[in-house]
């Protein structure tokens, strides 16, 4: 049977992108389709690492609670030497939260968890993955793209406006473009598998080998779950037995102290790692995102968190493109995050060397939090005669706490929180702000606004003055920081994201 349907975008692919990319649009009330070949959802926990940065994302999405109730916290690494003696050390830099950073400890969910988390997420806004369906061609036009997609009950065309390949490292989409995806094999081929097994405590994450290519092996316990994540490199070339007799026997061989059980594998894979970059993001009304733009190893814990972000950057430029936006917003999500996946491809990249010889720590650098987009064109440069501050347009906006007029305290990702833009106003007395209009918060702080900013803490962290306005964009970072003098840059700049007022601006009472 050959059937058809329409709708706004078609997402090739439901794994985390996929899925947050649908979450993100259907908040915005943008009709989609989710379809993923596989039958049902991927059950392994691969990308088991959620750094802060995502966590962020996660708490705008509304799910950061259920996720952290999900997972749990890095456990100290266990390194057992072959005399039966081990030693206990913390590869992961634990820090306490601040003010600015809410999140600051990577958070260890499997993978299968997060994506569940996110359907949940899904279903609650209306949507659904439709499993079992495979997108097998497509063609585009000025106006759209056809999609041919095989499922259950027969071909399906379904028409849409703009079709995002979020279907992994194999991508079809991409190969469909014929967009080269070059970069390099790294020589390093590893198996990755949920077990379930008896012998190990449940306190650690269990290492031997280290700095041995040929004898390393982990257990990972897996936070909620009885199961653990082994992981180990393997020869480049030959058959890998994944049961439950070739996996013991490969345990066997490896873990000399012996001890260890298997009782069954619950999900085992086989892979060479690669580092590569698609030449291009998008071509026309097809987009890339995801595994499907970039592969590295999983040092780092990277791959998860940075496919997630390139959803959560493209879903607001889609829906205001499809709202009406200059359609050269879209091209701002390769210039933005292209040169983000490609220095995480040096970051992992690194750290595998690191690996390779046992010396890995994991700090900072992996927590995305210092990533930004100064670089872009979309962070609006400060006047030649705006002293120099730490926190520049494009630089990831950081969390405070106000108090609201009515005597509430309330925390600036309270106000960030949702699909819409946020202007800050800090002003003590009356002043012109740019109008109301559908998109676009605006918050006065100072004295008489309506918060608070007690000890100037928020201005000191964004660095304003009396007057200064600061633009959010609906990611979370600062598109702009000038004066309520600039108001005329700050109309053309909010014109260009489709968010132009017919008004004229409002004079704020007094
Ligand atoms: C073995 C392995 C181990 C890993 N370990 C780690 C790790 O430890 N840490 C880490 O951060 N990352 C790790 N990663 C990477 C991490 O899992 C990925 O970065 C992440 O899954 C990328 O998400 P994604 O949504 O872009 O793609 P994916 O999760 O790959 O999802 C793509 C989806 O697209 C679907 N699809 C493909 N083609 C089609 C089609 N034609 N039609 C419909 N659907 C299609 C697939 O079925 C799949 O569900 C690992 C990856 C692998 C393969």
């Amino acid at each position: 049977m050959n059937t058809q349907a329409s709708t706004e975008v078609l997402i090739c692919g439901a794994g985390a992108a996929g899925l947050t990319l649908a979450i993100d649009l259907a908040r915005r009330g943008v009709p989609q389709r989710l379809i993923d070949k596989l039958p049902a959802p991927f059950a392994g926990s691969r990308g088991k690492g959620i750094q802060p940065r995502t966590q962020e994302v996660f708490e705008d999405l509304g799910v950061i609670d259920r996720m952290v109730a999900a997972g749990g916290l890095y456990p100290p690494q266990r390194l057992h030497r072959a005399d039966g003696t081990h030693a206990d050390s913390q590869e992961i830099v634990l820090a306490p939260p601040t003010v600015q950073e809410p999140y600051r400890m990577p958070l260890m969910v499997p993978q299968f968890r997060t994506e569940a988390v996110l359907r949940e997420r899904l279903a609650e806004l209306g949507g659904a993955v439709a499993y079992g369906r495979e997108l097998t061609g497509f063609v585009q036009d000025a106006d759209g793209v056809t999609a041919t997609v095989a499922g259950p009950d027969g071909v399906e065309t379904i028409r849409c406006r703009y079709l995002v390949g979020g279907d992994g490292g194999r991508s079809f989409v991409r190969r469909a473009l014929e967009i080269d995806f070059p970069g390099q094999t790294l020589g390093v081929r590893a198996i990755v598998a949920d077990l379930e097994l008896d012998g190990l405590s449940r306190d650690a994450w269990h290492r031997f080998g280290e700095g041995d290519m040929n004898r390393q092996i982990s257990f990972c316990p897996l936070p909620r779950t009885d199961l653990f994540q082994l992981q180990a490199p393997i020869p480049l070339d030959g058959d890998v037995d994944l049961s439950v007799a070739g996996l013991q026997a490969f345990i066997d061989a490896r873990w000399l102290a012996g001890g260890l059980t298997l009782r069954g594998v619950a999900w085992a894979s086989a892979y060479s790692m690669n580092a590569r970059l698609a030449d291009r993001y998008r071509a026309g009304r097809v987009l890339l995102m995801g595994d499907a733009a970039h592969i590295h190893p999983p040092t780092g814990g990277q791959g998860l968190n940075t496919s997630l972000q390139d959803a959560y950057n493209l879903g607001w430029k889609l829906a205001a493109v499809l709202a009406g936006a200059p359609d050269a917003l879209l091209d701002t999500y390769e210039e933005e995050r292209r040169p983000t996946a490609a220095g995480m491809l040096g970051l992992a990249t690194g750290l595998l060397d690191k690996a390779k010889t046992g010396d890995m720590k994991r700090g900072r650098e992996v927590h995305q939090l210092d990533l930004g987009y100064r670089f872009s064109s979309l962070a609006l440069a400060a006047s030649a005669d705006r002293p120099e501050t730490a926190l520049k347009p494009g630089d990831r906006a950081p969390d405070g706490v106000l108090r609201g007029a009515a005597g509430r305290p309330t925390r600036v990702f309270d106000l960030l929180a949702g699909p819409h833009w946020t202007l800050l106003a800090r002003t003590t007395g009356p002043t012109r702000l740019p109008a109301p209009r559908p998109g676009l918060r605006i918050h006065t702080v100072g004295e008489d606004g309506a918060f608070q900013d007690p000890d100037d803490a928020l201005a000191a962290t964004y660095g304003l003055a009396e007057g200064d306005l600061v633009l959010i964009r609906p990611d979370g970072y600062v598109a702009a920081i000038l004066p309520v003098a600039d108001g005329a840059r700050l109309e053309a700049y909010l014109a260009e994201m489709g968010l132009a007022s017919a008004q004229t601006p409002q004079a704020r009472a007094a």
